[in-house]
């Protein structure tokens, strides 16, 4: 089975093994719901979450969260186990911290008491709108336009690929202010679900169904008050917040593979081949020894950028990006390694494996595809950054 003593690495402090303890025990618990209508299901675990108290990690202290800052250990400790749990549990914890992460780093005390209470009890739903179908990797590109008026903004243009678009309560939008060329004439703004100058132009339907949207901004109306930091500054707060949690994407391909794993040592000791169990073949030791050897170096990763960013250092860049890199890719390999120790079943619609391998997919491609990471982990090498 997926290795449990993880908990104990020095990475981790005595309330991290609690809240590691405590969610298992909620989840183990709790009844998740898999089927067809995935806007309900995330709207009612977002309020489950929030009930529980396991919300509270997605949000500053002073706002109703766990901890004074951010705490990246506990960030991936929830989306591991929720991963581990269920794929629409981990999406919804995650992106009340996303959506709201911009608010926690760079919010105003008012943008803070106004949204954050609520994202820790489950109360709103939140989302982050950054990308563009011409502006997914190369996020400069961006078209989507914010002209001051005035004590307002006016925003026009179109994001795609959006979580929780169609049900969220508020998005954190970056748009074009112009301030200067190319990136460093972003900002980043909170807009409501309300707010009558959104609409959800398309539903898009992935392999792993989740709430997801194309959304249009036509003469999107928010106030000078709704602006996040200073105008200028929308693409250092995006990389600010997918610093924090880009570690978070390789913790949630890490629950997605130890339940793989755990799986497919269940499958293999009772299926019976040849007139022995499936686990006597040495092809399939093979097999396990390599998922769980690179779950350990996976979670060694994510730990430490997780550890890095709370304990001592800014910005972990380069360590999220690896953390990133390589717990998606190893995640996909092990849970296509359970999928054909499943056999036939393992491709069967509504077998854990078969769930697993469409769960993955997208965590090569969102919050920087594996390319982007490579690219960012090279130059910080050449420059010696973090060496
Ligand atoms: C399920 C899902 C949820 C998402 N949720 C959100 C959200 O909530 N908010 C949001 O703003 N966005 C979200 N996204 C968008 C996501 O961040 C983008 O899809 C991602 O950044 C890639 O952009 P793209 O799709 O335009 O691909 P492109 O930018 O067109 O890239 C295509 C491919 O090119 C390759 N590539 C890219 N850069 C390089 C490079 N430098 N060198 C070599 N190869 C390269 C990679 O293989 C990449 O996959 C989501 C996407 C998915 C799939």
């Amino acid at each position: 089975m997926a290795d449990k003593t993880f908990v104990d690495w020095p990475f981790f402090e005595d309330r991290h093994r609690e809240l590691r303890h405590g969610l298992v025990a909620w989840c183990e618990r709790h009844t998740f719901r898999h089927d067809d209508d995935v806007d309900e299901i995330c709207r009612e675990v977002v309020a489950d979450l929030g009930k529980a108290g396991w919300l509270q990690y997605c949000v500053p202290a002073q706002w109703g969260g766990a901890s004074d800052k951010l705490d990246v250990r506990s960030l991936a400790l929830c989306r591991e186990t929720l991963a581990y749990y269920s794929g629409l549990a981990d999406f919804s914890f995650a992106m009340q911290g996303l959506g709201s992460g911009a608010i926690s780093l760079f919010g105003s005390s008012s943008q803070c008491a106004q949204y954050l209470p609520k994202v820790a009890a489950g109360d709103a739903i939140a989302a982050f709108a950054l990308s563009e179908a011409e502006a997914g990797s190369d996020v400069a590109a961006m078209q989507t336009s914010a002209k001051r008026t005035g004590d307002a903004y006016i925003l026009n243009g179109e994001k795609t690929w959006i979580s929780n678009g169609g049900i969220a309560d508020f998005y954190c939008v970056f748009a074009r202010t112009g301030e200067q060329p190319g990136s460093r004439g972003l900002s980043a703004f909170i807009v409501d679900g309300s707010n009558p100058g959104i609409v959800i132009t398309e539903r898009i339907e992935t392999i792993a169904p989740h709430p997801l949207a194309r959304i249009s901004f036509n003469d999107c109306r928010v106030t000078a008050a709704a602006r996040l930091g200073e105008p200028g500054d929308g693409f250092k707060i995006a990389m600010a917040t997918l610093d924090v949690f880009r570690t978070t994407v390789g913790a949630a391909a890490l629950g997605f593979a130890r339940r793989a794993l755990d799986e497919a040592v269940r499958h293999t000791s009772t299926r019976q081949l040849f007139g022995a169990p499936l686990s006597a073949l040495q092809m399939t030791e093979e097999s396990i020894a390599d998922m769980a050897t690179e779950i350990d170096a996976s979670a060694l990763l994510v730990y430490r950028s997780a550890w890095a960013k709370d304990s001592y250092q800014e910005r972990v860049t380069r360590e999220a990006a690896m953390a990133k890199l390589y717990a998606t890719e190893a995640a996909q390999k092990i849970i296509d390694r359970a999928v054909q120790l499943f056999g036939g079943r393992g491709v069967t619609k509504g077998n854990i494996a078969e769930s697993l391998y469409r769960e993955i997919r997208a965590l090569r491609i969102y919050e920087g595809a594996s390319e982007v990471q490579k690219v960012i982990i090279a130059r910080q090498t050449y420059r010696g950054e973090n060496a």
